[in-house]
């Protein structure tokens, strides 16, 4: 009996299904969850000293790799200064600084403490400020627990066989209109017959959460046409792609500018942060200046402000064409071995995240996403994570790599997947 499984056990008398986040329970993969010890660049090490290449990198926010000694240096003097005031400290400008600077379309922004926070603070900002209730997201993409997006949402809620909640109220996603998504006839359609009501659309510029799905070519764009012709507001959720995709984010690389953005996972590195900003206009809508309210008792915390200002100081200085190089080479390499061993692979792909589907489709939606076989995935997680390499464990995700990756890990973990048996 293993540390992880002992602890496990336990776990589970005391937390709901031994886990603070459904899909590090493992089911999906038929496996139970490594309790991890301590973490370090591109490695994680479970309570039983086992060592392992991480693709998970904490679902991304660990871009520079895990304990940074820059970022840590920073959260440990802020530490020093005391943990939270539930007043304003001057960590917070400078990182609200940072983000305006290296996102253009980021005019203001607050802080949170979640990605879920700050989807569901910009989708009443977007209410608040149009006066309208419905809302258009996409078939697959996960914007965290919130009400409104618990409809067709992806990620761990799609493993609930009618990705739906239960708990979730019918009147809180009534007004949730559900499109496929890279399906801009459906959404042009559905505005013809809507639009004046329509009061946003949020949408993961490049989902992560349905395994990685890219943009068609002018998709982004149709949005952004489609919000500007009926007074819309178009939100990206950039909480995983943001200062990943670029050091501008998805907006940033594909060069379409939304009226809101959502952050999370990098801006904090590791901590607890979320952030949504946008046009100064919108922005200005927001309690004390105007009447949309939202607050939090840690916002703007100032550990985690200096861990995430010191993280985007840090990318800043970082090579990300050099990163999409290496890890583009060798997802193709890690698709090509598990492709000669029969199995029908399609490889997505950018910056440093990437997916492999086991389905002779090619992946653009979520309902080709489905058709990726599942067993094959949970056999490959298995297989990887006994020669120590730590995948998502759900194939509905991406894998990411880290600036602490290197070639030998990457080396190993290519290793690994050549004597995987499927
Ligand atoms: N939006 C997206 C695109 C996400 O991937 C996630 C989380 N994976 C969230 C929102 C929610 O963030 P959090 O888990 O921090 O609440």
């Amino acid at each position: 009996m293993t540390l992880s499984s002992t602890l496990y056990a336990k776990a589970q008398t005391l937390i709901p299904g031994g886990v603070n986040s459904p899909i590090r329970a493992c089911r999906a993969v038929e496996s139970e969850p490594l309790f991890i010890a301590r973490a370090h660049g591109s490695k994680i090490v479970d309570v039983d000293g086992r060592e392992y290449v991480d693709y998970v990198m904490s679902w991304g926010p660990m871009l520079l790799g895990h304990a940074h000694p820059v970022v840590h240096q920073a959260a440990k003097d802020a530490l020093d200064a005391g943990s939270s005031f539930g007043a304003p400290c001057p960590a917070e400008v400078d990182l609200a600084q940072a983000i305006c600077e290296l996102m253009p379309a980021v005019e203001m922004v607050r802080m949170v403490n979640s990605g879920t926070e700050a989807t569901m603070s910009a989708l009443r900002l977007a209410r608040g400020f149009t006066g309208r209730d419905l809302v258009v997201k996409f078939d697959g993409c996960y914007h965290g627990h919130a009400d409104p997006f618990l409809a067709a949402a992806g990620s761990g809620v799609a493993l609930i066989p009618t990705s739906f909640s239960q708990g979730v109220p019918k009147a809180c996603v009534a007004d949730t209109l559900v499109v496929p998504y890279n399906d801009l006839d459906a959404l042009k359609t559905l505005f013809a017959e809507k639009g004046k009501d329509i009061a946003a659309i949020i949408v993961e510029p490049a989902p992560g959460n349905m395994g990685l799905v890219l943009p068609r070519p002018g998709f982004l764009e149709g949005l952004r046409a489609l919000c500007d012709q009926y007074g819309s507001v178009l939100i990206f959720d950039e909480v995983i792609t943001g200062f990943r995709w670029s050091l501008g984010g998805a907006q940033g690389r594909y060069g379409v500018r939304p009226d809101l953005t959502t952050l999370g996972k990098i801006i904090g590195a590791g901590f607890p942060v979320g952030a949504y900003g946008g046009r100064r206009d919108i922005m200005e809508k927001l309690s004390p200046c105007g009447p949309v309210f939202q607050a939090g008792t840690l916002s703007g915390n100032p550990v985690a402000m200096a861990a995430g200002l010191a993280n985007l100081r840090e990318l800043a200085k970082q090579d990300y064409a050099a990163l999409e190089a290496r890890t583009g080479a060798f997802a193709e390499e890690l698709a090509a071995i598990v492709r000669s061993k029969g199995v029908p692979v399609q490889l997505n792909k950018v910056a440093s995240a990437f997916t492999l589907y086991f389905t002779e489709t090619p992946v653009t939606d979520m309902d080709s996403a489905r058709t990726s076989d599942a067993k094959v995935y949970t056999a490959i997680y298995k297989q990887m994570r006994e020669q120590g390499v730590y995948l998502a464990s759900l194939g509905y995700e991406c894998a990411f790599t880290s600036f602490a990756h290197t070639e030998e890990d990457l080396a190993k973990t290519l290793a690994a997947a050549r004597a995987l048996k499927l």
